[in-house]
């Protein structure tokens, strides 16, 4: 089945590269239909990350996401950058700048689990009062 794979492969990279958006498991799943099961996905995107086109980072909300890498080479992987996971929309982003905090003298930081989760733009722009917010659970 070495053309699905590579058909599968195909539109995850296409749809991971085509925004700045980091997407779950599920999320690529729900992109792709039935087309392709929940083990090639999940295969696909731990290749993906070994092969530095993508990076993944858990969620505040325990979950992996993966986003598109940029600058990466092989399966070191130095991202410091957050993410930011809105409570409305349910959209993750890689939020750019670079972010160098400081370690204690003769530390050095490789990997980097910045996230924060609340409201994006959009999300914002609806006001005080619309979606999910401030329910308590
Ligand atoms: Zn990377
Ligand atoms: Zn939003
Ligand atoms: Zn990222």
């Amino acid at each position: 089945m070495q053309t699905r794979n590579t058909q599968a492969k195909k539109m995850i990279l296409d749809s991971l590269t085509h925004s700045k958006q980091a997407f779950s498991q599920e999320m690529v799943q729900q992109a792709l239909g039935d087309q392709v099961d929940r083990a090639t996905i999940y295969r696909i995107l731990n290749r993906f990350c070994e092969e530095g086109i993508v990076h993944r980072v858990v969620g505040d909300d325990a979950k992996q996401y993966f986003a598109c890498c940029i600058h990466c080479q092989g399966k070191i992987h130095r991202h410091h950058h957050f993410h930011f996971r809105c409570l409305g929309c349910g959209k993750v982003e890689c939020i750019s700048p670079e972010i160098h905090p400081a370690l204690p003298r003769g530390y050095e930081g490789v990997h980097f689990n910045g996230f924060i989760s609340g409201y994006c733009a959009a999300c914002h722009d609806k006001g005080p009062g619309t979606g999910e917010r401030t329910r308590p659970s």
